[in-house]
């Protein structure tokens, strides 16, 4: 489905301003210039997003402008994330921590989960970021399979670690933060340790090769999987952001993704940081009044977020909206799932701004697929590929397809930011490289003329009906276009006639009552809006779509659970 309706253009001064000669002419390497290591003594991240700064007269910049449900309110500038990493740093290297260590942190978002991440770069160990609503299972999941030796944590939050302690032997020391007290035997104050630990610290310098971060996946399509990623990202995280993000010195910025999820961990702590912005986090719920009071509060100027946020908000009306200042938003990307076209339309009217979408992975490490500032959108399509990213539609053998042709969305490998291991799955691994020269993404897209990528569905997810392919996205995004529908999850179920039927799953917006005229009504709106054999035969009205912490729709659990089979790993469902 393809929407030529609108195609919007914004004037460029600054950052990426022709895309297409900047694709012609990029190359990686000259991007190791916009940093102070990049010259073979070694390199560490954490010397180019904070210590650089604080070393400088962005010293008293604000780094990091942080909130939290109660209206707790503090700030950092970038030389006192620089001294409390330094100082954290200190601690972990008196722990025994050396280079190559995992260390995980299960965390809210907190200022510490910030300052950790930073300081387990400096000491050359690994971090794993974790959501703080895991339970157990989550935990140990990861713990166990990364063998971490540290884990960074709360008390409240520890009490879920307690019940899974005796299966993690390689875990040798709980830092907790906020617990001077009844400590156990391997707990530290987070507190007390770093207000004794000096305020000098030596970077340990690495190669660009070395380990910085392990996420796993976000698990919406089986179990997570632990990707690695390498100092070397600093490059493509820097100029996506700038690029992508379009981010610059006066901007206040604000990327409402938790660091469990890699969006929260590359575009909420590395590449504004990089770029030495000046960042909001917000450690709460997701609230529509209280977003707007933040953007409102903060004069926030770039916004990056999510489609089921976008979503919300617009379930959440656009009165609201009038109530609050936003003028000072310039700019506002989303990721993580298609964007809906109908939010597209509904931004453009309540923001008067166009949402960017783009396109990456966990395993990527960085955007790959983007709308740029000087590149006209067109709403439903992911944009083009980042300079130095070169996307193809490819079929099983490696082929590449015409454009229109829907098959395999791969990349050519190789670029900075590409994963290097999946932790403790070798196999799983090589499967991603398993046509020779490509990455394979898993998920289904087709190219049009124009060289802009749309993206059809997960591989797994594509529906085949009576001899028709059908990607749930150009479903569920049709299904919003109806003035009664908040949200849609569609799924293909068996049928001995048509081998699939398409089912939907539809959470109605407020004042809609279920009933079988309805359903009739949704049913002849996307025979009409889409295709005939497009339209969900079935349908099911529901108070929500099942969904990841990093806010994915599940369908793999929409079908298990319609279908009666067992519901796979859910640890990432957000409940
Ligand atoms: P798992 O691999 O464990 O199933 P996941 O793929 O959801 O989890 P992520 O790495 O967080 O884990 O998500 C990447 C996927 O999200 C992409 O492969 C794609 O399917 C989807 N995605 C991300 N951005 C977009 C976008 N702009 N449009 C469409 N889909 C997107
Ligand atoms: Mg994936």
């Amino acid at each position: 489905m393809e929407y030529k309706d609108i195609i919007y253009k914004t004037p460029v001064k600054h950052g990426l301003i022709n895309y297409e000669n900047t694709y012609k002419d990029f190359n990686w390497k000259n991007i190791n210039r916009y940093f102070d290591h990049f010259s073979g003594d070694g390199v560490n991240i954490a010397h180019e997003a904070i210590d650089r700064h604080a070393e400088n007269s962005c010293k008293d910049k604000i780094a990091l402008h942080w909130e939290d449900e109660d209206n707790v309110k503090k700030q950092y500038t970038f030389s006192d994330i620089k001294r409390q990493s330094d100082k954290l740093a200190n601690v972990l290297r008196n722990l025994g921590v050396e280079k190559g260590d995992r260390i995980f942190l299960f965390l809210p978002r907190v200022p510490e989960l910030y300052i950790s991440i930073i300081a387990i770069a400096k000491v050359g160990a690994i971090a794993g970021p974790m959501f703080s609503a895991f339970g157990p299972e989550a935990i140990k999941d990861r713990l166990h399979d990364s063998e971490a030796k540290v884990l960074i944590t709360t008390p409240e939050l520890n009490q879920r670690v307690d019940e899974i302690r005796e299966v993690l032997p390689a875990l040798k020391h709980i830092l907790l933060v906020n617990a001077e007290h009844n400590l156990k035997k391997d707990e530290i104050s987070y507190e007390s340790e770093t207000n004794k630990a000096s305020e000098s610290f030596k970077i340990r310098w690495v190669d660009p090769e070395d380990y910085l971060f392990i996420l796993y996946t976000s698990g919406t399509t089986g179990k997570p999987k632990g990707v690695t990623h390498v100092h070397n990202d600093m490059v493509s995280h820097y100029i996506t952001t700038k690029w992508v993000l379009d981010l610059r010195e006066d901007d206040v910025y604000w990327c409402t993704a938790d660091p469990g999820w890699v969006t929260g961990t590359v575009y909420g702590i590395w590449g504004p940081w990089l770029n030495r912005i000046s960042q909001v986090v917000y450690n709460g719920r997701y609230d529509a009044e209280k977003w707007y009071s933040i953007i409102e509060k903060y004069k926030v100027t770039v916004w990056y977020t999510a489609p089921t946020a976008l979503r919300m908000l617009m379930k959440a009306g656009d009165k609201i909206i009038k109530k609050y200042d936003l003028s000072s938003l310039r700019y506002i990307c989303s990721v993580g799932e298609p964007l809906n076209p109908e939010v597209i339309k509904w931004g453009l009217r309540v923001y008067n701004l166009p949402i960017h979408d783009n396109w990456w992975q966990t395993e990527t490490g960085s955007i790959m697929i983007a709308n740029y500032p000087c590149l006209p959108i067109k709403p439903g399509s992911m944009g083009k590929p980042f300079p130095g990213v070169c996307a193809k539609i490819i079929n099983a053998k490696g082929k590449e397809l015409s454009p229109g042709e829907h098959g395999l969305l791969a990349l050519k490998r190789g670029w900075p930011s590409m994963l290097r291991r999946i932790w403790s799955d070798k196999k799983k691994y090589n499967e991603y490289f398993r046509i020779s020269g490509w990455y394979t993404t898993g998920d289904t897209a087709y190219m049009d003329n124009d060289g802009y990528f749309w993206f059809v569905g997960r591989a797994d997810d594509v529906i085949k009906t009576a001899g028709h392919r059908v990607g749930p996205f150009e479903v569920e995004s049709a299904l919003v276009e109806h003035e009664a529908v908040a949200e849609a999850g569609i799924i293909g179920i068996p049928d001995t006639e048509r081998s699939e039927i398409i089912k939907a799953f539809i959470v109605l917006n407020h004042g809609y009552k279920p009933s079988p005229n309805l359903k009739k009504e949704i049913q002849e709106f996307i025979k009409k809006r889409l295709a005939a054999h497009a339209y969900p035969r079935e349908i099911e009205f529901t108070k929500d779509v099942p969904k990841t912490r990093s806010g994915k729709i599940m369908r793999r659990l929409l079908k298990a659970r319609d279908l009666g089979l067992p519901t796979g790993d859910i640890s990432t469902l957000e409940e």
